[in-house]
């Protein structure tokens, strides 16, 4: 899958059930990421870019750890600690609403858009990894190449029917909204 489509079906994802501008970043670099890591180790060499792509970074499971982890740690309080540790402020801003802004939820949509990355990567013929470390087993179906037309038909399919999502929801919100008014 191109990135376009990565970033464009989580953005859209997060858009949808209504998630705040820190967690649109989040799953949008989230979205890219297992691919960036992959980028970064090959640094250019095109070899070892063929021997490490959609690999280990491709994993599911380290992005459903993410997850795990924003969901039960607790990041804002060790992110308060930290800032007055280092003795960090920001004008206009104070520790309490940064650490608020830095808080778990931004590590589980990072986590959210990783897992995105690798299951659209997962409907591509070449599929993902079922197990980190190596080993030749792999899962997904091959249902649209990267780049192909498929691919461009599937981002208009994928991108709509989570707009009618959110138009469902927000016509279900408009009318409990009715109701209690
Ligand atoms: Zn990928």
């Amino acid at each position: 899958m191109k990135w376009f489509t990565h970033k464009a079906v989580a953005v859209a994802g997060a858009l949808a059930v209504g998630a705040h501008v820190g967690a649109l970043v989040a799953v949008l670099v989230g979205s890219v990421l297992p691919d960036m890591i992959d980028t970064a180790v090959a640094h250019g060499n095109k070899r070892v870019w063929r021997r490490i792509h959609r690999q280990t970074s491709h994993w599911f499971g380290w992005y459903v750890l993410l997850i795990l982890l924003g969901l039960m740690l607790p990041l804002q309080e060790i992110t308060a600690d930290f800032l007055r540790m280092v003795n960090v402020s920001f004008p206009g801003i104070s520790r309490r609403a940064l650490s608020e802004a830095l808080s778990n939820d931004l590590l589980v949509w990072l986590g959210i858009g990783g897992l995105v990355h690798v299951l659209l990567d997962a409907l591509t013929p070449m599929r993902v990894p079922l197990f980190p470390f190596g080993g030749s087993r792999r899962f997904g179906i091959s249902l649209v190449s990267t780049g192909s037309w498929q691919e461009y038909a599937f981002l208009i399919l994928a991108v709509g029917a989570i707009a009618m999502q959110f138009r469902q929801a927000r016509s279900v919100f408009e009318t409990v909204l009715h109701a209690l008014f």
